[in-house]
């Protein structure tokens, strides 16, 4: 089913929508940008004369109430962006007449779900080691089933629309939906959008297709590099990794951050790369400081020559025209991590460029696909968010994604 299609009118939907958004110590939202995201789906609801029961989790409240993380604190910002008075409903598991009592247009949002250890379905105060660990993990399952089936029966028919959270098997983001036939269960509108960006990077790809990632480690990259090797034509290896290559070919990289166990993996990507006719493109000169400051001196140096003492934290000239080389020709483009320390104004400048060409070839027509943290922060830092075509809500969600992983929240509706 697709809430396109979906009839609401006089039905309930229960809508699982990403509102952990980030609350100052006074409880007032920082940043709404989750809110406004799941807006178009919640507003397409109530306009077609259904009713919302929609549920969150906020921060780690690690199946315990805990008063700093009730969604308590959000209901007037969520009044105002829906234009509705939402109820509120002080115990997720217990909200079954608040839900039975809901006229087509009102809106009820559920307290916290991790408020409950069922939403996650870990068992708590029990050790891995422990014994016993395995029967509790069992019976926490069941409850788990249990907790799912009580959130369905709120309501007619079940939105997911948090892709932050797609990647967890949880109560409220894939086990709720068994209790739900495929024709009242549905992705919402922004996660239709996340799974179509995915798409046009892994399957739908327009050519030549360039990725770049950057990041502090080669290692937690790793699936996601084997996986784009298949597809990708060029791919940039950038930030902190740069080292962990420059060294494995016998450089010396100073006191870069690099992982002395991942040389060898290194030159394994380099000859798959060349296998597989892929252009991979590494840094060949960096801008080097002599301490890991935005104030540290700097001294532009070879990526395999850098002096004792010396660290590189951003690309260097002609590796930034390399990558813009790379990236301005291309019609499909991924970015995920910078290509420096960019949170030093000093060591923004291989991001900066990378953001640029990649600007330059979306006005070109290429699909540009932004996401995982920090390429985020990265482009907002820049204030470039508008010259891309795309940028993911979702962090670990998305990395899974690229990594060719199948994201649970989308496999309990899509099958
Ligand atoms: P990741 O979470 O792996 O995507 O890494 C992002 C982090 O990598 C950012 O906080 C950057 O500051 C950091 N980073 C990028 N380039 C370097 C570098 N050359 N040296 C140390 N850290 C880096």
């Amino acid at each position: 089913m697709t809430i396109d299609s979906y009839k609401f009118a006089g039905k309930k939907a229960i809508v699982r929508v990403d509102f952990n958004v980030p609350l100052d110590e006074n409880g007032k939202i920082t940043d709404d940008t989750r809110i406004r995201g799941a807006l178009p789906t919640l507003k397409k609801i109530l306009a077609d004369g259904g009713a919302l029961i929609i549920m969150s989790h906020m921060g780690k409240p690690k199946g315990k109430v805990n008063a700093k993380f009730s969604l308590s604190q959000i209901v007037d910002a969520v009044s105002a962006q829906l234009g509705v008075a939402v109820q509120f409903a002080p115990d997720c598991a217990k909200a079954g007449e608040a839900a039975a009592a809901l006229k087509p247009g009102e809106v009820l949002l559920l307290e916290n779900l991790r408020f409950y250890p069922e939403e996650e379905g870990k068992p708590v105060g029990i050790d891995k080691e422990d014994p016993a660990y395995e029967e509790a993990k069992k019976a926490m399952k069941n409850s788990q089933k249990e907790f799912a089936k009580t959130l369905a029966s709120y309501a007619d028919c079940y939105v997911n629309d948090a892709f932050g959270t797609a990647h967890r098997k949880h109560a409220s983001t894939a086990v709720i939906a068994d209790y739900f036939d495929a024709d009242n269960k549905m992705l919402g509108y922004l996660m239709e959008k996340e799974v179509q960006a995915v798409d046009n990077v892994l399957s739908n790809i327009k050519r030549p297709f360039t990725a770049i990632m950057g990041g502090s480690k080669v290692s937690t990259k790793i699936g996601i590099i084997e996986n784009l090797m298949d597809k990708v034509d060029n791919l940039i290896l950038c930030g902190g990794m740069t080292y962990t290559f420059a060294k494995a070919q016998g450089g010396h990289v100073g006191k870069s951050i690099c992982e002395d166990d991942k040389l060898d993996l290194a030159l394994d990507i380099i000859a798959k790369a060349k296998a597989k006719g892929v252009n991979l493109v590494l840094g060949t000169d960096c801008v080097a400081a002599d301490d890991f400051s935005n104030d540290a001196n700097t001294q532009i140096c070879p990526a395999n020559a850098i002096p004792e003492g010396w660290e590189g934290l951003d690309a260097g000239p002609a590796t930034r025209e390399s990558f813009a080389a790379a990236i301005k020709d291309a019609k499909t483009i991924l970015w995920n991590g910078p290509a420096g320390v960019f949170e030093f104004d000093n060591f923004t400048a291989g991001s900066k460029a990378i953001a640029d060409a990649i600007a330059e070839a979306t006005k070109n027509g290429a699909f540009s696909l932004i996401g995982g943290g920090d390429s985020v922060a990265c482009i907002n830092k820049f204030g470039m968010a508008d010259q891309v075509s795309y940028i993911s809500t979702g962090g670990g969600a998305l990395l899974e994604a690229i990594e060719g992983k199948i994201l649970p929240g989308i496999a309990a509706i899509k099958g």
